[in-house]
């Protein structure tokens, strides 16, 4: 089908884009890579007046490290992520998960800041950046304010931004020198997850000093797993025991996973266990 009639914007400025944006309201949507909006558009479920179409706008296509912080332009591709050394170095995690969404289209057009403001439960960058406690940067005609990833996501495709925002960057703190992995399961090559583990642990005197578990897919929105990270502190490298109490407490924090047509909720939750394991296991073998 082919989407309803609007009439298409196309700012070559964050400033203009902000001001048409406070001008239209809710009449207007965003577009960004359009992988996710065209579809919704050409089914009729979203019919908007008036499209803002950021392609323009090279100010939000940075990657940048500063005050400890890795900071993506909300335009940044799930490619340009995969393949950025810096990402690679300093938030290995956001590598891993941009590496693994969709095919190598959805990769190229699709765009880390409308993957969050679509705010799939499943999505990837999910469970990273909540283990990590990412930020989402939002801006309007009246200024910016930062919100943490976790608070920004209010449930399935819900956000806490307003019509007249707009997110401009994503944040999350350098990890480079963390022990960190990404687990996805998929029913098939290319789909969103099933389930999704991030694992990152920061070892002191080879004891687990710090332990963080981002899940994607199996809840209502993505959470940070804070009674599996506890359950790690103070284990060692290998220890197979704390791996289990781990996995055992990500199940029980996966209480609101959802049933689906990929999957149900039991099922999501084993396999969100299992991927516990798996994570872990990669993130500290041979550490
Ligand atoms: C077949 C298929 C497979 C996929 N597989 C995966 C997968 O495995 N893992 C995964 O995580 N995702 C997956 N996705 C989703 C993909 O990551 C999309 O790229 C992403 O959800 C939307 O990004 P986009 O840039 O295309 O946004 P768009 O489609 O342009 O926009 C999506 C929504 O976000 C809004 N928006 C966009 N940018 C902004 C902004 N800067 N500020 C405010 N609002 C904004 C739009 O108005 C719209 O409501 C898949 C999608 C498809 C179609």
């Amino acid at each position: 089908m082919y989407p309803a009639g609007f009439k298409l914007y196309r700012p070559a400025s964050l400033e203009e884009a902000l001001k048409l944006l406070d001008g239209f309201g809710e009449e207007a949507k965003i577009l960004a890579g359009g992988q996710s909006l065209i579809p919704l558009m050409r089914l009729r479920l979203v019919k908007p007046s008036y499209i803002i179409y950021l392609g323009g706008i090279d100010e939000l296509r940075t990657i940048a490290v500063d005050d400890g912080m890795v900071s993506l332009g909300a335009l940044t591709t799930h490619r340009e992520i995969a393949e950025s050394r810096v990402v690679a170095e300093e938030a290995p995690l956001l590598r891993e998960a941009a590496s693994v969404i969709g095919d190598v289209q959805i990769r190229s057009m699709g765009t880390i800041g409308g993957s969050v403001a679509h705010a799939d439960p499943a999505m990837d960058y999910g469970a990273v950046l909540a283990a990590m406690d990412g930020e989402v940067v939002v801006a309007s005609v009246k200024g910016v304010r930062i919100v943490r990833f976790e608070d920004f996501i209010l449930g399935p495709f819900t956000t806490r931004l307003e019509p007249s925002e707009m997110i401009v960057k994503i944040r999350i703190p350098r990890h480079g020198n963390w022990l960190t992995a990404y687990e996805k399961f998929a029913v098939r090559p290319g789909d969103l997850a099933v389930a999704g583990i991030a694992v990152a642990i920061r070892l002191e005197d080879g004891i687990i000093a710090e332990a963080r578990i981002g899940v994607t897919g199996a809840g209502e929105k993505p959470f940070r797993a804070y009674n599996a990270e506890e359950a790690l502190v103070g284990a060692e490298p290998g220890d197979a025991e704390a791996y289990k109490r781990a996995a055992d407490e990500v199940y029980k924090e996966c209480r609101d996973a959802p049933s689906d047509e990929r999957a149900s909720s039991w099922y999501r939750r084993e396999i969100a266990k299992s991927l516990t394991v798996k994570a872990l296991r990669r993130a500290l073998d041979g550490a």
